[in-house]
């Protein structure tokens, strides 16, 4: 299974930083592309926004909807979990999707942890 070979991004600015190094499922770098359909820029290889409308609150949009008609910042549960569906269904059927990270998500945590100290980067070329 091809995963990616990058550590998995916890910001929006790692994200931007690892983004062009990014791959589907079968090994080919991911492309993002302004899409017309969905009005917003996404990968190429991901569903559309309107293949999961929200079991709660109906959206087909970028956004969520609050009850109070507003966008909310995030997607609710039930639309996270129907969009990994789909994109699970796909990948069984052999079309190509945005590879998963190998590392649960978990484990991620622990790892920036321990990201707090220095890296090897203090190893001058003696070393
Ligand atoms: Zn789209
Ligand atoms: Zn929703």
């Amino acid at each position: 299974m091809i995963v990616q070979t990058v550590p998995r991004p916890t910001t929006w600015a790692e994200y931007e930083a690892v983004k062009s190094q990014l791959v589907d499922t079968l090994g080919q770098p991911l492309v993002s592309e302004y899409c017309a359909r969905c009005r917003c820029e996404h990968f190429t290889v991901e569903p559309h926004l309107s293949e999961v409308p929200c079991p709660d609150c109906g959206s087909t949009a970028t956004r969520c909807l609050r009850g109070s008609g507003f966008e909310a910042a995030e997607w609710h549960q039930a639309r996270v979990e129907a969009f990994d569906q789909l994109r699970d269904e796909r990948d069984a059927a052999g079309v190509a999707q945005v590879a998963k990270w190998a590392e649960p998500a978990a484990l991620v945590v622990e790892r920036d942890t321990l990201d707090l100290w220095p890296e090897s980067s203090e190893r001058g070329p003696d070393a």
